[in-house]
């Protein structure tokens, strides 16, 4: 039974009448960019995020590097970013004119661990990037706490994280700025590109919009030199319905995550898989669902041959990427985040899996690690 990774088809087939009328209202109205829709997802998504404001912007890439330039990261500045992150946290600070820093994970989480910041703030430090991967949280509190003894902004980069809740807050909304993407495979996808930046403060607001939009807030008039980073009407009314859906769909791949649990307890048991840690201040809500082992490239091997997809994310840490090479780091400054590359493999995920899937995937696990150890006599 092929299991794909993410099954976006299946998601489309179910809300495909609403869809199709709203992107007929855009074709109906020529309302291409911005527009419209854009300004009621914006709303939409403020509410739900729990901020006052929303900008809406061409990618989540976008978002991070708008969100630092609107507060006056640029250049000579340092921000400390995790080394275990997709490569775009790193890059928009770099695009910002900034320097990334890189910060290790904790031990059993995979996020930033906030202990280690101490050891990298320098008097050039202006902010930190905590990103909540693969759906869960970053411990929040204990990111602020050290930021607010060294006076640095905080920018949460929740594109993998919509919706998640740190001590029943939604991510986001706490920081300066919250930077979110909707890349079609994300927990809230576009049918495109799109992103967008949640904030608290007007100011930051405003000098957003004009970023994403030439540096103007009137038509000719540039206040400032920006971009063309604005996002599309379309993707703002497939968005606004696909928000509606958010909340189930999360819900969904929790049950998901605790059927995972519950089929691979076993292999967990035996030391052959770590599973994902739930911290208890976090609702994640499983963008990935992603596994440790020792065996990692026999074991996706072995699953791709029983039509079970998977991916690896990500298969080298941001310090050691060639375009960063020129900041020096070896291998071995941040060994959790490298071993955890090594290691990592990312199973199925998304709302519409059914239990057949699940129990396939648990099931050719399983199998594997039997055959292994019938091998291994
Ligand atoms: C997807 C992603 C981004 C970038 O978003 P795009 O919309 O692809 O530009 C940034 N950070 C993280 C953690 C992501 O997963």
């Amino acid at each position: 039974m092929p299991v794909p990774f993410v099954d976006l088809q299946a998601q489309y087939r179910s809300i495909k009448a609403e869809v199709d009328e709203a992107v007929q209202r855009v074709l109906d109205t020529s309302a291409f960019i911005l527009g419209r829709e854009v300004e009621a997802f914006e709303r939409a998504f403020a509410e739900y995020v729990g901020a006052s404001e929303c900008v809406g912007v061409s990618n989540g890439t976008a978002a991070i590097q708008l969100a630092l330039q609107a507060c006056g990261v640029g250049a000579g500045d340092e921000v400390l970013v995790p080394a275990n992150t997709f490569f775009a946290t790193a890059e928009a600070v770099s695009t910002a004119g900034a320097t990334p820093v890189f910060v290790d994970c904790g031990p059993s989480t995979y996020n930033l661990d906030a202990a280690k910041i101490d050891e990298v703030v320098t008097e050039r430090t202006r902010a930190v990037i905590p990103v909540h991967l693969y759906g869960q949280p970053a411990d929040l509190d204990a990111v602020f706490e050290v930021a607010k003894r060294h006076d640095l902004l905080v920018i949460e980069d929740a594109a993998q994280a919509h919706g998640a809740r740190y001590k029943g807050s939604r991510v986001g909304a706490r920081g300066v700025a919250g930077c979110f993407s909707f890349y079609p495979g994300k927990n809230l996808g576009a049918y495109g590109e799109g992103g967008a930046v949640v904030t608290n403060d007007a100011e930051v607001a405003r000098r957003l919009r004009m970023l994403r939009d030439h540096g103007s807030e009137q038509k000719y008039r540039h206040e400032l030199v920006g971009y063309n980073m604005r996002l599309e009407g379309i993707q703002g009314a497939v968005l606004g319905v696909k928000l509606k859906y958010l909340d189930d769909w999360n819900a969904l791949r929790r049950r998901h995550a605790a059927r995972y649990r519950e089929l691979l307890a076993p292999l967990e048991e035996s030391g052959a898989l770590v599973l994902p840690v739930e911290a208890d201040y976090a609702e994640h809500v499983y963008h990935l669902f992603v596994v440790q082992t020792d065996a990692r490239e026999q074991l996706q091997r072995y699953l791709s041959a029983a039509g079970v997809q998977t991916g690896i994310h990500y298969p080298v840490p941001v310090h050691l990427q060639p375009a960063y090479a020129a900041l020096g780091h070896r291998e071995g400054d941040f060994p959790r985040a490298e071993s955890q590359a090594r290691r990592v493999l990312s199973l199925p995920m998304f709302a519409e899996l059914t239990e057949h899937q699940l129990k396939y995937v648990a099931d050719a696990l399983a199998d594997f690690y039997a055959e292994a150890s019938a091998a291994a006599g």
